[in-house]
């Protein structure tokens, strides 16, 4: 079956954006677009970048230099209006101490949304996320994740054109979090477009459509999440299990392996080419003198990631 196209009209375009903070580059010569019916997940380990960026294109905090073109309505704009927009900040926005259900009909209407509207449909997505008995709680009340789901109902209430998710599985436990990956897909399916951040790759390989991998404010990548497995995933992963301590720096001795993730003190991957086979890596492994349990698979998102980050 062939897939279904998204259209392809690009909504945001940036072009080499740069932010430094006094001593730190943030963000160094960014350039990306995103195109409608996108799911566009940011990538990158901690200070890479990544909120600075999608601060910057909110007119948040302003680039030093770049360019930045939104397009949700037929027409190039500097900044799009905040009825087009939902944001979902990483550090929590909402009132702590304003009744949930009067916060969310609050923050939907002054984007524009009828209050009627905005009531019904947030009392039925309090429903869905079972807080529906909590909808004339205050928000300080909920726990963590509970309120990470009230602010994520608060970003998209308006059903913006475009929303910005800055770690929106923060805080959830796993069943929500695959929850959530249903939400954003279903959003988007009704029309909005997603950039999104994130540190959970098996949840973004589930999700996202195209990646941006960022680390020191550079782009390793920028494409199709697919084709992040054609460029850098022709490699597969040797996973040894010990069953007791093993020597970590014999690890380091074995031939022609190409990356070595000790993960803790009975777990170690090792990353050889994709066209080496089985029996010359068991022969390059005899030079580890513990007992291990052996396993191969191909390189995750997760493992790419590590890789690439490790190693630029
Ligand atoms: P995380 O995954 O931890 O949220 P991030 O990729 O979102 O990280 P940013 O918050 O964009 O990273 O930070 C990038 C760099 O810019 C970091 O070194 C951070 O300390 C620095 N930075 C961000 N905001 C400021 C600020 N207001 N003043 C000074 N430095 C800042």
């Amino acid at each position: 079956m062939t897939k279904p196209k998204r259209m392809q009209n690009r909504v945001l375009n940036v072009k080499s954006i740069h932010k430094s903070f006094s001593s730190v580059t943030a963000v160094d010569d960014i350039s990306f677009s995103v195109e409608q019916g996108d799911i566009f997940a940011f990538l990158g380990p901690n200070g890479a970048g990544k909120t600075t960026t999608l601060r910057i294109l909110l007119d948040i905090i302003k680039a030093d230099k770049g360019q930045i073109e939104w397009n949700l309505d037929g027409r190039v704009n500097q900044w799009p209006q905040a009825n087009q927009i939902g944001y979902l900040p990483e550090e929590r926005g909402l009132y702590l101490d304003v009744p949930i259900l009067k916060s969310l009909v609050y923050l939907a209407s002054i984007r524009g949304m009828d209050k009627k509207a905005a009531k019904k449909s947030a009392l039925e997505w309090l429903e869905r996320l079972g807080l529906a008995d909590r909808a004339k709680e205050k928000l300080q009340v909920l726990s963590k994740g509970n309120q990470q789901k009230i602010q994520f109902v608060a970003s998209i209430l308006h059903k913006p054109a475009f929303a910005i998710l800055d770690e929106p599985f923060s805080g959830l436990d796993p069943l929500n979090q695959e929850i959530f990956i249903d939400f954003i897909k279903e959003i988007n399916k009704q029309g909005t477009t997603i950039l999104l951040s994130a540190h959970q790759m098996q949840l973004v390989e589930k999700t996202a459509h195209k990646i941006f991998l960022i680390n020191k404010g550079k782009a390793l990548y920028n494409g199709e999440l697919s084709g992040i497995y054609d460029t850098y995933g022709n490699h597969q992963v040797i996973e040894l299990r010990f069953k007791s301590s093993f020597d970590k720096e014999a690890l380091n001795t074995i031939k022609d392996v190409i990356h070595i993730d000790v993960v803790d003190d009975s777990l170690a991957k090792l990353t050889f080419d994709q066209h080496k086979d089985m029996k010359s890596i068991l022969s390059a492994l005899t030079v580890i003198n513990s007992d291990f349990d052996i396993s191969s698979y191909k390189p995750s998102l997760h493992d790419i990631y590590l890789n690439l980050v490790k190693t630029n």
